[in-house]
């Protein structure tokens, strides 16, 4: 469920018309619903009641600083993937001691930051990172609680490009070898082991391949105990799907989930943590675009939008379905035709859909991308030269715009000339 709905034949954002917002910021943006980003977190948050648990949202899915803010009031913690997004959480006002840091690849200086500034827990990923969180925790002189990533080998049943549980995917350590990677953990003197950490992938459609992660996790919590290890603390990481296709998808809602956790670890009296990413922010956003050309080919029509790849890449690079309507509702029973909707950047991967049934558009109309609050702006560029979209937060009928478009001179300034050119 989110706010996105039509009221008087036209979207709204909460109690705010989408139009309205295109006619202040211009097209295309991003606009967010603090309403849907709260009911997410929540979600989550009353699925895991009755345990020990913490929320940590996974920032990478959307990470501007008034998101971030919105759910940390509200009580989230943040999974952090790089050392950028630890000091946006931190900018944001979230306590280290709310802080996860995920990541296959934390430099030196990363770790040397988050132990400096606090944190809640490393997750570590490989032999070589526990060799260097180690040496670096002793050069600051405190001690680093960690978890180790293990991976399951479940296979996800998701996008090839988003599953990080298999064998074959550079994530984490084979669960079979964990025992001794634990021991090596266990040895050194500037680390404390704390507990497990897994993430088996994205867009997670099926509550299987969490139950069998999960029983694995269990089983090792026991093993590891059995070694000697204080394991008090689980991090199930994150991957609940969402519908991107409304009309027929129907993916675990989180309360399924959250019996799901109770049934497979709830009885080993450890803290929970889970790292919901997609599931908070997906369909807590649009980007709204406006038609510049209604152009008809051979056989084929084509909407020609002036949103591009470069502002919502999931289609160029998951094949990923975006549910595309129109800002001013269409007359019951208006007759639709399919059209090829793709953007005006110079790749034929600059396609949004093909051959999409959509009812009759014109240029200027606008339209609405739904599900696109996750992995959307965060993995927006400039290519092209086309500036970063605008970000803008609804909260009831307030909106504001979060990040702003640069300028041209803004975007053209960032490059410096070599003194002798
Ligand atoms: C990406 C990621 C998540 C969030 O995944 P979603 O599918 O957005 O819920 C959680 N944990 C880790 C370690 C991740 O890399």
């Amino acid at each position: 469920m989110d706010h996105f709905l039509y009221r008087d034949g036209v979207l709204h954002a909460e109690d705010v018309p989408v139009a309205d917002i295109a006619a202040s910021v211009g097209t295309p943006f991003y606009v967010y619903s603090t309403a849907t980003l709260l009911r997410h977190f929540k979600l989550f948050d009353d699925a895991l009641e009755g345990m020990d648990h913490l929320v940590c949202y996974a920032m990478k899915a959307a990470s501007n600083q008034a998101i971030l803010k919105t759910l940390a009031q509200a009580g989230a913690g943040m999974d952090v993937v790089s050392g950028g997004e630890y000091a946006r959480a931190r900018a944001a006002g979230v306590p280290g001691d709310k802080i996860v840091f995920s990541g296959v690849g934390k430099t030196a200086d990363e770790i040397r930051k988050a132990l400096i500034g606090g944190i809640r827990q490393f997750n570590v990923e490989s032999e070589p990172e526990l060799e260097v969180l180690n040496r670096v925790a002793g050069e600051v002189g405190v001690i680093a609680p960690i978890t180790i990533r293990v991976n399951p080998d479940v296979d996800a049943k998701t996008h090839a490009k988003i599953a990080t549980g298999k064998s074959e995917n550079k994530f984490g350590i084979p669960i079979a070898r964990a025992r001794e990677v634990y021991a090596m953990a266990g040895a050194m003197d500037h680390l404390e082991v704390i507990g497990i950490d897994v993430h088996i992938g994205s867009q997670l459609t099926d509550l299987t391949p969490f139950e069998l992660a999960y029983q694995k996790v269990a089983e090792l919590t026991v093993q590891l105990r059995e070694d000697g290890h204080d394991i008090r603390r689980l991090d199930l990481g994150g991957g609940l799907g969402i519908p991107y296709a409304r009309s027929n998808e129907a993916p675990p809602l989180p309360t399924d989930y959250g019996a799901l956790i109770k049934r497979t670890v709830g009885h080993l009296g450890c803290e929970v943590e889970i790292e919901p990413g997609r599931l908070i922010a997906g369909n807590a956003g649009l980007m709204v675009s406006e038609v510049i050309y209604v152009k008809s080919g051979e056989g084929r029509d084509f909407l020609i939008l002036d949103g591009a790849m470069n502002d919502l890449i999931r289609p160029a690079m998951y094949e990923a379905h975006h549910d595309i309507v129109p800002v001013i509702e269409p007359a019951p029973g208006t007759e639709q035709a399919p059209y090829d909707i793709v953007g005006p950047v110079c790749e034929s991967g600059d396609t949004f859909a093909k051959q999409r049934m959509m009812p009759p558009l014109a240029a200027g109309d606008l339209v609405a991308f739904r599900s696109a609050g996750a992995y959307g702006a965060v993995m927006s560029s400039e290519y092209n030269t086309r500036p970063l979209i605008p970000e803008v937060l609804v909260n009831g009928d307030q909106y504001a715009v979060i990040r702003a478009r640069p300028t041209f001179d803004e975007m053209i300034n960032r490059d410096t000339i070599p003194e002798w050119l």
